[in-house]
């Protein structure tokens, strides 16, 4: 009897402990994917992320194609989808890679003691973390709500295993089940196709994440630490939506930064290398937070914050969208979202201060507009972000710490790159107008060609006056009134 192996975000064939455990078994294999939208309820994959699916399943099944195999597609509910191809295909065991989400956990843990009942095997593996959420405990054997001693019990566990490489071949059956066609789910956007920066930008695809990562050490991870928050420059990976679909796996990532550090320096941890890895590592503090404080896509993980008086701005929330807020960097920002389905880390965290601090606009608008528009829209990573920049997070930024998005774009994006690419209107700006075009003499204005208010908007709050407002908000709360 052949085994299913049911794909979900680990769209890659080498690092995929389920795959290999099933051709392990020495029998034929059926290699599934579910469009399950249904279990998924809200948290179902947003525009960006369809679009980015899309790609990522052409490339699965072509690498399995190309191995004798072939991807059955199958849209439904897990359960029912996975019980009729158990009858047609006649298996008698499932085996899956896990994923964290809490309506993916409730759902496969029913799923697996029902297959279990009637006698299927269902086997699950990681092929997402470094450790699983339940591998680091604190000294009381609880959770971990503070990154650092996370960090460093994380380390203290050693260097992940080794990645497998991709098998030469997957046994297939003599006949599999029938698939329903990948164009028909309608994935990517038709009228209209917005989707023309993202095809521009990205290759989805387990091909197109080792390609990446293969650039990014050869070329950047030793520079890593310096370059890391510079918008205008190349300084990070962009592995994020490779990560998200499990295109790539963290033990893959985590073992070709180490050799590209002892190939240049003979230490695996150099520091380029090191704070590369504990970025991947807060991407585990989010899972691990996600795991243990399932609550975390919609209340806030410190109580407190829950009569946070938010204000209701439908206007500001539009022009943060848009990229019309008036601040060279914050738009700048919402423009390369809009345009690539990415924006770098240290303008999300810009923005993101933006629209809670100086707009009040809840951080759940936020974050919403991210799924949406992120190719690496990730429920872990996105709210336990939005909630750490709001401040109601675990190990969060103080909410008195508010970003001052004029010195922000001068000291991150120092000769004005970013904004000058992003926001092209004010490419003709020079020095630090860039960054707060307000403070231009007329002159200077009329010569770059701009007139606030017409070629580019007056700011739509004065950041004075809305830091003071969001400090006063915030002690209101303290206080309890
Ligand atoms: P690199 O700097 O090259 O880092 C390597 C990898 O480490 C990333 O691909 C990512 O998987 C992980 N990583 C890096 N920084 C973080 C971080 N702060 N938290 C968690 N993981 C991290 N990341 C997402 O993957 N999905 C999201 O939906 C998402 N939403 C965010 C929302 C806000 C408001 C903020 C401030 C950050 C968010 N991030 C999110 C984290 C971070 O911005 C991105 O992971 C990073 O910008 C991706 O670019 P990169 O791959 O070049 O990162």
């Amino acid at each position: 009897a052949p085994v299913l192996l049911w794909f979900r975000r680990d769209l890659r064939l080498a690092d995929n402990p389920a795959l290999a455990a099933a051709i392990d078994t020495g029998r034929p294999v059926v290699p599934v994917y579910v469009r399950d939208d249904e279990d998924a309820g809200d948290r179902a994959p947003g525009g960006a992320s369809r679009w980015w699916l899309h790609g990522s399943l052409k490339a699965l099944a072509d690498d399995l194609a190309s191995r004798g195999s072939r991807l059955i597609l199958r849209s439904g509910k897990a359960a029912d989808v996975l019980d009729d191809l158990l009858q047609e295909t006649g298996a008698t065991s499932v085996f899956w890679n896990r994923r964290y989400e809490p309506w993916a956990t409730a759902r496969d843990e029913a799923i697996k003691t029902s297959l279990k009942e009637r006698g299927i095997a269902a086997k699950s593996f990681n092929a997402a973390l470094i450790r699983e959420p339940w591998e680091i405990q604190t000294k009381d054997g609880g959770p971990y709500k503070v990154f650092t001693p996370f960090w460093k019990a994380l380390r203290g566990l050693g260097d992940p295993d080794r990645p497998e490489p991709a098998p030469d071949r997957i046994p297939a059956p003599d006949a599999l089940p029938k698939t329903e066609n990948l164009d028909d789910w309608k994935l990517p956007p038709e009228k209209p196709d917005w989707a023309g920066g993202l095809r521009h930008t990205w290759t989805p695809g387990e091909k197109g994440a080792q390609e990446q990562l293969a650039s990014f050490v050869d070329e950047a991870v030793m520079a890593y630490d310096d370059k890391r928050n510079f918008p205008g420059t190349d300084g990070t990976s962009r592995l994020s939506p490779h990560l998200h679909f499990g295109e790539i796996g963290p033990r893959q990532v985590w073992h070709a930064a180490i050799a590209a550090g002892m190939s240049a320096t003979g230490q695996p941890m150099p520091k380029g290398v090191e704070t590369f890895l504990s970025e991947i590592a807060w991407r585990e503090f989010s899972y691990h937070l996600l795991y243990h404080f399932p609550t975390i896509p919609k209340e806030p993980l410190r109580p407190e914050f829950a009569d946070f008086d938010w204000k209701d701005d439908a206007e500001g929330l539009k022009a943060w969208q848009e990229g019309r807020t008036g601040y060279p960097i914050v738009d700048a920002g919402m423009r390369e979202l809009w345009a690539t389905g990415w924006m770098h880390n240290r303008v999300r965290m810009i923005v993101a201060s933006f629209l809670v601090k100086d707009l009040l606009v809840h951080w759940r608008d936020g974050e919403a507009w991210f799924w949406d528009t992120l190719v690496d829209a990730d429920l872990a990573n996105n709210t336990a972000s939005w909630q750490w920049v709001a401040g109601s997070g675990a190990d969060a930024a103080p909410y008195f710490r508010v970003f001052n998005p004029v010195l922000q774009g001068e000291k991150f994006d120092p000769d004005g790159t970013y904004v000058r690419r992003w926001v092209p209107e004010l490419k003709d700006l020079s020095g630090k107008a860039v960054h707060a075009p307000w403070t231009a003499q007329p002159l200077e204005l009329k010569e770059a060609g701009i007139a606030l208010g017409r070629d580019y908007p007056e700011p739509i709050v004065d950041h004075a006056v809305a830091r003071k407002r969001a400090l006063e908000r915030y002690q209101r709360m303290k206080d309890g009134n």
